[in-house]
């Protein structure tokens, strides 16, 4: 086998020091493997197929990653951009890539007559809602946490429950640069034309759709170096304080300005009536049906508190959703008293005329203004992934929900965690025309069941079996592009979405390094779980896209077969039995 460096020449490496100094280079393995893990917990779905870079390289600004990627273009090196590798499924792929780490790039600059903020892509959520609110403004962090890098969280995801009031990430995206994979440099909005990235859309054609699409392209048609983001005013005078420390430090809400209010709702129809109206009325700034087992570990002090509730609570839970289940709203005086005061009387014309009963609830905030407790919240079992999340209509949400956990809790479960009949989380986007569902599945990755009744392999056949299931039932999905596995080419889909997407790469990255290869988890799939293909009508992307093969090519032409070159530690973990 191969070593990781021996595939990045000398002479590449030579060029990729010449651009960022010594110091900023480096092909040491014990720092290059640190580059496959992300926030995810170990041995997760999305690690599976993710490779070691051969070269790590840190650009200080645009000129650099200019340059950077024109040396990778001319020694045929497929390259990773790297914003803060919050999400494991975000590495490279491919073996002896180049990671590009962008954290160096971290500038945050303020544009306060227009509530514009101008970022880099090394700067992260925290310091820019921090400062933003100094200023009397402010933007949503991600649920998955604000240690999350801006410019990377825009581009794939950018989900929280205020996208209701504020929108989704692309309406929020202004002036734009962007270095393609061949090095050339883009700039999108007001800053084609000048120095002031203030205004998104034109002059001419707004690429903002092509550079994010639906989801985004996690890194694949290039590089962007800077981004301007629309801010919002801070709905009070001062900023709000932090109490607690560390997991439990949360924002403490005043009363008059901003309140969360948790309704029981007697039926599920009274339920979707309550979203629709609310957004109707456009009061809210936010509205959401949270699945309980998130109540829970809001509550809970730590894992095992969480688990000494949960266990024995199983008959409760099971009768209360029969008869009724939790409709969430967050409500802000935006710009008075009297505005909360005014909201709040529509909120209760719509819930006491649907039947619904108001309960207690913490009025603070720990997850979406002030993001503290990411990195304990979403692994109460230890494993943890969502096998949908996706935009589409609030019907559409409720539907998804009862396909997903039918198939969930008549194959999956257990060793999957059971929620007892949670039909998964929905809120409200863009005011009540979108909604955005997501449905999040655990398991104990510790408990010992053989690697293939395991919870991570049985974890993954669920996120390979809801793709087939959304096909079937004419469900919109967000395991689109580079994450699917099978692409969306049923009858409810239109023209193939593959070859579109296809199309676009290849303009934009003919010689695919810009974070290939688009089937990664075909070949993980053929490796690991090949009876899946039959099982769940599976098609690759090199099946769906004659033409998806480029990153092939140049891995060949540098002389490197996939098999051979895979690092041990992959294989040996194939051969393991998990638990
Ligand atoms: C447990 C968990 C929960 C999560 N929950 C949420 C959530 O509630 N809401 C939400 O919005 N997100 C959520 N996420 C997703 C995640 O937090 C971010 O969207 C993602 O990780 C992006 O930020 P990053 O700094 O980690 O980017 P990275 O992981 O570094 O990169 C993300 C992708 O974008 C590419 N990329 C990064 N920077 C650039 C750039 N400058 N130009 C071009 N491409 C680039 C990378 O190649 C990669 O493919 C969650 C993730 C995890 C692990």
């Amino acid at each position: 086998m191969p070593k990781v460096t021996e595939k990045v020449s000398k002479a590449a490496y030579n060029a990729l020091q010449n651009i960022v100094g010594p110091e900023w280079v480096t092909d040491d393995v014990a720092i290059t493997e640190s580059y496959v893990k992300g926030g995810e917990i170990h041995d997760c779905i999305y690690q599976r197929g993710q490779q070691p870079p051969g070269v790590v390289v840190m650009p200080k600004d645009t000129e650099e990653v200019q340059k950077i990627v024109k040396v990778c273009m001319r020694y045929h090196l497929p390259y990773t951009p790297i914003g803060a590798f919050w999400g494991v499924h975000c590495g490279g792929k491919v073996p002896f890539h180049v990671s590009i780490d962008l954290s160096r790039m971290r500038s945050l600059e303020w544009d306060e007559k227009h509530m514009v903020a101008i970022v880099g892509p090394g700067q992260i959520h925290s310091p820019l809602q921090a400062e933003a609110q100094e200023r009397g403004m402010y933007t949503m962090t991600p649920g998955g946490g604000s240690q999350a890098a801006v410019i990377g969280n825009m581009l794939t995801c950018n989900y929280s429950p205020l996208n209701y009031r504020l929108g989704l990430a692309t309406r929020r995206i202004l002036g734009v640069e962007w270095v393609l994979p061949n090095g050339e440099v883009i700039r999108l909005g007001s800053l084609a034309t000048s120095d002031d990235p203030y205004w998104g859309e034109g002059p001419g054609p707004d690429l903002r759709g092509l550079l994010r699409g639906y989801l985004g392209w996690w890194g694949k048609v290039g590089i962007i170096t800077k981004m301007a983001i629309k801010m919002h005013p801070l709905f009070l005078p001062e900023r709000m304080q932090p109490v607690e420390r560390g997991m439990l430090s949360t924002l403490e809400f005043p009363d008059n300005r901003i309140k969360w209010y948790n309704f029981r709702m007697p039926s599920e129809e009274a339920m979707r009536k309550a979203m629709r109206e609310i957004s109707r009325c456009e009061i809210g700034a936010a509205v959401m049906r949270v699945p309980t087992i998130w109540r829970y570990r809001g509550k809970s002090h730590s894992r095992e508190d969480f688990w000494s509730k949960w266990g024995p609570d199983e008959a409760k839970i099971r009768s209360s959703r029969a008869t009724s289940s939790v409709c969430r709203v967050l409500l802000i005086g935006y710009t008075s008293e009297e505005q909360l005061q005014y909201e709040e009387s529509v909120l209760m014309d719509i819930m006491n005329g649907l039947g619904a009963e108001l309960g207690r609830t913490k009025q603070s905030d720990q997850s979406w203004i002030k993001n503290a407790d990411s990195a304990g919240m979403w692994w109460p079992a230890g494993g943890y992934v969502s096998v949908e999340f996706v935009v589409e209509t609030l019907e559409h949400s409720f539907a998804r929900g009862k396909t997903l956990l039918k198939e969930k809790e008549s194959k999956f479960t257990p060793p999957l965690v059971d929620e007892y009949g949670e039909e998964g989380w929905i809120q409200m986007t863009d005011m009540g025309h979108t909604s955005y569902f997501e449905f999040l599945i655990q398991w104990d990755p510790e408990h010992p069941l053989g690697k293939y009744e395991s919870g991570e392999y049985k974890a993954w056949e669920h996120w390979v079996a809801s793709q087939r299931t959304a096909i079937d039932h004419g469900q919109f999905t967000a395991n689109i592009g580079s994450l699917s596995v099978m692409g969306l080419t049923g009858p409810a889909f239109g023209p193939n979405y593959g070859e579109i997407y296809d199309k676009v790469r290849q303009a934009v990255d003919p010689l695919d390094i810009s974070n290939p290869p688009l089937d990664l988890h075909d070949r993980v799939i053929d490796e690991f779980a090949p009876k899946w293909k039959e099982d769940y009508n599976f098609q690759t992307w090199s099946e769906l896209m004659h033409d998806g093969k480029e990153w092939w090519k140049v891995l060949t032409s540098r002389d490197i077969e996939w098999k051979d070159c895979l690092p041990e530690w992959y294989w040996d973990r194939d051969d393991k039995e998990i638990g």
